[in-house]
């Protein structure tokens, strides 16, 4: 839906620019693939090579444009960004990929969107720096070849499984992004807080922080909504009681859960008894599309062991049951 905090990505983005961590060194959380992001980075530099291609992949807000911002920035490259869907063309890309410099970062998002001709042309640029097209139709038509500037491709998507696998193949560096500790959103909220100049507890950064759904993305929104909550109240700090205050009254649950979670919980609990129910008959019953359901309502909900994906479609657990105050019936609770 539309006003669910995590969906509406581009519409915030210039306020989620400030708090955007511009180095490696201000990027919270993560620790393995920074660290490993790291030795990359220094490695391609002190070869003054061109770094080796990047897959991110986890739920959206969880920091991989950031990253992609954050490899050029180290690498003292430039930054070109564009999406899957945006590319209709292997026109488009053509363009996109002539106009790089050497060891240039070009980053597409959502690249599991890439139309499968657009797709076609990008392995020889990915592989050999090579673009092969098309020029004309018909019997008149021939290809050329053009070589390009040695680049890195930076893709995003929310599921590696989502890309072709000779795609995935071309990436020798896939980095797979995992939600956020409440200790490290709560440094997250910190930081925010501190760069946003709000007046602000560890206690209420806490609160902001186990309430986020693992996910950056959803602390800074919180952050910013608590914000204008005190600001309105007259509340001179946020502490953990105004910090809860205002989530209540924006529908948070104290898990952190929204109201699209609740519906979805009870969607399979009270409607298909708990389950197992398919994807497909959810997002009717929703009136939510297949992927919101997939790659931002589900993630986290099992990642909490709320929900289950069984072969034969999604079950409430136990815990799932608990939470939307209901008793698991007999054959769940075993
Ligand atoms: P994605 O591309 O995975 O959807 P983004 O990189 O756009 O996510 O991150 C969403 C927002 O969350 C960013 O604007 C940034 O402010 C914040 N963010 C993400 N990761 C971190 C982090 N590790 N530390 C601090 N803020 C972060």
């Amino acid at each position: 839906s539309e006003d669910r905090l995590i969906a509406a990505k581009r519409q915030d983005e210039d306020a989620d620019n400030s708090i955007r961590p511009a180095r490696l060194d201000d990027f919270i959380g993560q620790k393995q693939a920074r660290e490993n992001l790291r030795v990359f980075i220094s490695a391609a530099r002190q070869r003054g090579e061109a770094l080796d291609h990047v897959l991110f992949y986890g739920p959206p807000g969880l920091g991989k444009t950031t990253l992609a911002q954050i490899l050029a920035r180290e690498l003292g490259v430039n930054f070109r960004a564009t999406s899957g869907p945006v590319i209709a063309k292997a026109g488009d890309l053509a363009a996109l990929l002539t106009n790089l410099e050497q060891n240039d970062i070009l980053f597409i998002d959502e690249i599991h969107r890439l139309n499968p001709a657009v797709e076609e042309i990008l392995y020889p640029a990915m592989e050999d720096f090579q673009l092969d097209l098309m020029i004309g139709e018909g019997p008149s038509a021939r290809s050329v070849r053009i070589d390009l500037p040695r680049f890195t491709l930076v893709g995003a998507t929310t599921r590696s499984g989502l890309i072709t696998k000779p795609l995935r193949d071309r990436f020798g560096i896939p980095t797979r992004l995992e939600f956020y500790t409440p200790d490290e959103l709560e440094e997250i909220v910190r930081r925010g807080a501190r760069i946003l100049e709000v007046a602000m507890t560890d206690d209420g950064a806490r609160e902001v922080a186990n309430r986020a759904r693992g996910t950056p993305r959803v602390a800074g929104r919180l952050l910013r909504r608590v914000r204008d909550f005190a600001l309105v109240a007259g509340a001179k700090q946020i502490d953990a009681r105004v910090a809860d205050g205002a989530l209540l009254r924006l529908e948070v649950d104290a898990r952190g859960l929204d109201a699209m979670d609740h519906r979805y919980l009870k969607c399979i609990g009270i409607d298909y008894g708990g389950g197992p129910v398919g994807v497909e008959t959810l997002s009717a019953a929703l009136s939510e599309p297949r992927d919101a359901i997939e790659d931002i309502i589900e993630p986290y909900l099992m990642q909490q062991g709320f929900v289950q994906r069984t072969p034969r479609g999604r079950m409430l657990s136990q815990k799932g049951y608990g939470h939307i105050g209901l008793t698991p019936p007999a054959a769940a609770r075993a």
